[in-house]
């Protein structure tokens, strides 16, 4: 590789024997003539360590904060945005091929809320010469609106989940759970990058909530998390919204939710003659426990989580009242929390005869002792 007796073509000075190959400024093209090689002298005169650009623009959505990369908006979570335009600045710096032990660092100069002067110093060693430079570029953040936050405020959507009780109006509890539940999984798709998942509007109405979904299979989603956490069942339908010019027919999916009659807590009488039964869980067939006895109840396979039964109360609407006195194995005293006398009340066995206090529920079937919160085996999810 010897270029024994070459001229510069820039000043015509000789170039001396041995000179190691010199290759130009990498991703310059045909800007810069490689098959001529200059003298140091010329080399030097036009070299650039850096190619910087003249200035960066960083697009960021003023509403979710997400940073627009490449040509994509990515969600980053964060508020500032200097590591971003450091990032962004760095990317965008070319170095000379040529340059070996190349170091730099990157100094940003907030000058307003939007605007970030970003200093760069290099320095390298080219031809065996150590070269430094200095180069600034003007960061510009701006404030636009991404493709999500575009559609949410556009109104889009895919389907919608609708979250009804059986026979009842949601508590605002369940109320509360479904919208969390629809939030908790679509912040977990978000996690995972996807710019497809939001919850467009979620509206409380009389006997329930529904919650407008950008897509079916997020929806669907929802409805199958509903009720897997909350018990009952869903069922989907679909709209035909329009048709489009190549006459494909667009659906909207409706999930309906259905929770299950009775709740976990709720006091019901099925009249099979035992008795009230305290619900514990309404998930697959109803199981509660005896309020007489304390044994346990399941509802039978066809009857499921709905059985024929009388509302009572709630475990909410009990009151605690003095335990009288134990008289036999299945009976004890306390005093009615309203008249204040004493009654003799079936004895439950989860009752402990060693308590001064105990929670009752007086209702149509009568007084009865509750378990105490501590006792229950409720299977919360
Ligand atoms: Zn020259
Ligand atoms: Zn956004």
């Amino acid at each position: 590789m010897s270029r024994s007796g070459e001229f510069c073509p820039r000043c015509g000075d000789e170039i001396p024997e041995g000179t190691d190959e010199r290759p130009e400024l990498a991703g310059a093209g045909g800007q810069r003539n490689s098959e001529h090689v200059l003298c140091d002298a010329c080399y030097f005169e036009e070299f650039d360590l850096v190619d910087a650009p003249d200035t960066i623009q960083v697009r960021v959505c003023s509403r979710c904060g997400a940073v627009h990369k490449g040509n994509r908006w990515v969600d980053i979570g964060a508020e500032d945005y200097t590591d971003i335009a450091v990032e962004q600045v760095s990317e965008a710096l070319g170095i000379h091929v040529d340059a070996q032990s190349v170091a730099w660092q990157v100094a940003p100069e907030q000058l307003d809320k939007n605007n970030i002067r970003m200093h760069a110093e290099f320095s390298g060693v080219i031809r065996g010469t150590p070269v430094t430079e200095e180069v600034t570029v003007p960061v510009r953040i701006s404030r636009q609106t991404c493709k999500r936050c575009g559609k949410i405020a556009g109104g889009s959507f895919a389907s919608i989940v609708q979250v009804r009780a059986d026979g009842r109006d949601p508590t605002d509890d369940e109320r509360e759970r479904a919208e969390e539940i629809a939030e908790e999984y679509i912040a977990a798709r978000e996690e995972t990058g996807d710019r497809n998942a939001f919850i467009t509007e979620t509206k409380s109405v009389d006997d329930g909530l529904d919650m407008k979904i950008s897509t079916n299979q997020m929806g669907q989603g929802i409805a199958k998390r509903i009720t897997a956490q909350l018990g009952g069942s869903y069922s989907d339908s679909r709209r035909l919204i329009s048709e489009d010019e190549d006459g494909q027919e667009l659906y909207r999916m409706t999930y309906a939710v259905r929770l299950p009659r009775y709740r976990q807590g709720e006091v019901i009488d099925p009249e099979d003659g035992d008795g009230p039964v305290l619900v514990r869980s309404v998930q697959g067939n109803l199981k509660g426990v005896r309020l007489a006895t304390g044994e346990d109840y399941e509802a039978s396979f066809e009857d499921g989580e709905t059985p024929d039964a009388r509302r009572l109360g709630f475990r909410e609407d009990a009151q605690t009242t003095t335990l009288v006195a134990v008289e036999d194995d299945n009976a004890v005293q306390v005093l009615d929390p309203e008249t204040f006398e004493s009654k003799t009340v079936p004895r439950p066995d989860y009752l402990d005869t060693d308590a001064d206090e105990v929670p009752v529920l007086k209702s149509h079937a009568g007084l009865h002792i509750l378990p105490t919160k501590g006792d229950d085996t409720e299977t919360d999810e």
